[in-house]
């Protein structure tokens, strides 16, 4: 009998393939055609971008913003197509390109909030998630790790600080700590953004399109911000705590401003492993894609040479009050999180709307954590419920000072 030495190609669902990461993604699975079909891809604003993918990748499924789907389909119908890809509308559409039987691995990398529930919908129907969309699991970490470990999908980080901590762990085929692999401190590392040196006074003065400008990454406009208050790491304090099982008195975060480093993981023989790589996030893309199997990643190999030293400082929580805001909020737990994520959220658009200032992010999630109580997380519609109520809380807070 003759067997056939084909492996079926992995059937890979990008959710938010018109951003950053999504295209990073297309760009990995450009390298291996023999071992990823794009499957299904999902965009929001940029639909003409979309439809370009579309006829690019030729997709079965393609999912876009609830009441646009007769819309994109004309601009489909434009284009060379051999075969129309089904189009699929809002959260719903979302979540049929999540969960579809067919799927094997969703790239999780939608921005903000709007993410959770396709991100969760992949997990309970057992995927292979590349989770990019932090902003899920700083909201739902422990229904979602659980619900991964009921359902069997593997949750595998593309952050690349959690890409770079997940290689300098064990591999055991998951990504939570035991306690009998002696880890005794994760290191964190934050490039300390565009303000990194900046003092308070230009700070109050700082404008979206300074904040947008990365020393080292091109990333989507949300992040870019995040990075310059250093919530972005704060989120990632939260992220680390789920996916890897530790209290957060376990993770310290470590200004790198070169950002070779990505990662560091701290044994208790006195080992520090570290990950090391040119900042660009093909690499962390191509990790988990592939994983426990490494692929070409199109990203050339570090030049030590050339970046000659690398440096590491403590993070200033004075000046930077976002990572203190979302340490408390994941030692508070509960909705806590929730909330400081939903708040975050209105203050970065409202920032980049020029309505408040640079200043002001950090004042906006304060005050909007002092308002509303913390309670239980027990399902996904207290989660949803609480993210509500704080972008309620905080338009009015914007209402009360623009
Ligand atoms: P981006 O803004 O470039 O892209 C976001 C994607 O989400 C787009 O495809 C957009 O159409 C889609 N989207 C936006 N709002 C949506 C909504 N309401 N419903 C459905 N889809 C929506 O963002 P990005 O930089 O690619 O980041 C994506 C995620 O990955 C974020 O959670 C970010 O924190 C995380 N991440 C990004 C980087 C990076 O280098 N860009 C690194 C690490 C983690
Ligand atoms: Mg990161």
């Amino acid at each position: 009998m003759v067997q056939s030495s084909v492996v079926p190609r992995q059937r890979v669902s990008l959710l938010g393939a018109t951003g950053s990461i999504g295209e990073s993604t297309l760009k990995v699975l450009r390298l291996h055609p023999q071992r990823y079909q794009v499957y299904a891809l999902s965009g929001h604003g940029r639909l003409d971008q979309l439809a370009a993918l579309c006829e690019q990748y030729q997709p079965m499924m393609v999912a876009v913003p609830q009441g646009q789907g007769e819309y994109f389909l004309g601009l489909l119908q434009q284009r060379q197509m051999t075969t129309q890809p089904e189009v699929v509308e809002g959260t719903a559409g979302l979540c049929q390109i999540a969960g579809h039987p067919d799927v094997d691995v969703v790239m999780a990398a939608i921005v903000g909030a709007a993410g959770l529930v396709p991100t969760m919908t992949a997990v309970r129907a057992g995927k292979r998630v590349l989770l990019a969309n932090k902003e899920a699991l700083v909201m739902s970490g422990e229904l979602l790790m659980r619900a991964a470990r009921d359902s069997g999908a593997l949750v595998l980080p593309v952050d690349s600080e959690h890409n770079a901590i997940f290689q300098c762990l064990p591999q055991t085929g998951g990504t939570q700590i035991q306690p009998q692999q002696g880890i005794e401190r994760i290191l964190l590392t934050a490039s300390g953004g565009p303000f990194r040196t900046w003092t308070p006074e230009q700070l109050a003065a700082a404008t979206p399109e300074q904040a947008c400008k990365h020393p080292n990454w091109s990333m989507g406009q949300k992040i870019s911000v995040d990075s310059a208050t250093l919530m972005n790491k704060g989120l990632e304090l939260i992220e680390a705590c789920h996916l890897f099982a530790v209290p957060e008195s376990q993770i310290m975060v470590v200004v790198h401003p070169e950002s070779i480093i990505h990662s560091m993981v701290q044994y208790a023989d006195g080992s520090t492993l570290a990950q090391m790589g040119r900042p660009d996030m093909c690499t962390p893309i191509a990790n988990a894609l592939a994983w426990p199997e490494r692929i070409a990643a199109g990203v050339a190999p570090l030049d030590l040479f050339a970046v000659q030293s690398l440096h590491f400082e403590p993070p200033d929580e004075l000046r930077f009050p976002c990572l203190r805001l979302a340490r408390e909020a994941m030692q508070q737990g509960g909705t806590a999180p929730t909330v400081l994520n939903a708040a975050n959220e209105v203050a970065v658009a409202a920032f980049l709307h020029g309505q408040i200032g640079f200043m002001d992010i950090a004042r906006l999630i304060q005050s909007v954590i002092t308002q509303l109580p913390m309670s239980r997380v027990d399902d996904l519609d207290t989660i949803l419920g609480f993210d509500e109520q704080a972008r309620q809380c905080a338009k009015r807070w914007l209402c009360d000072v623009v």
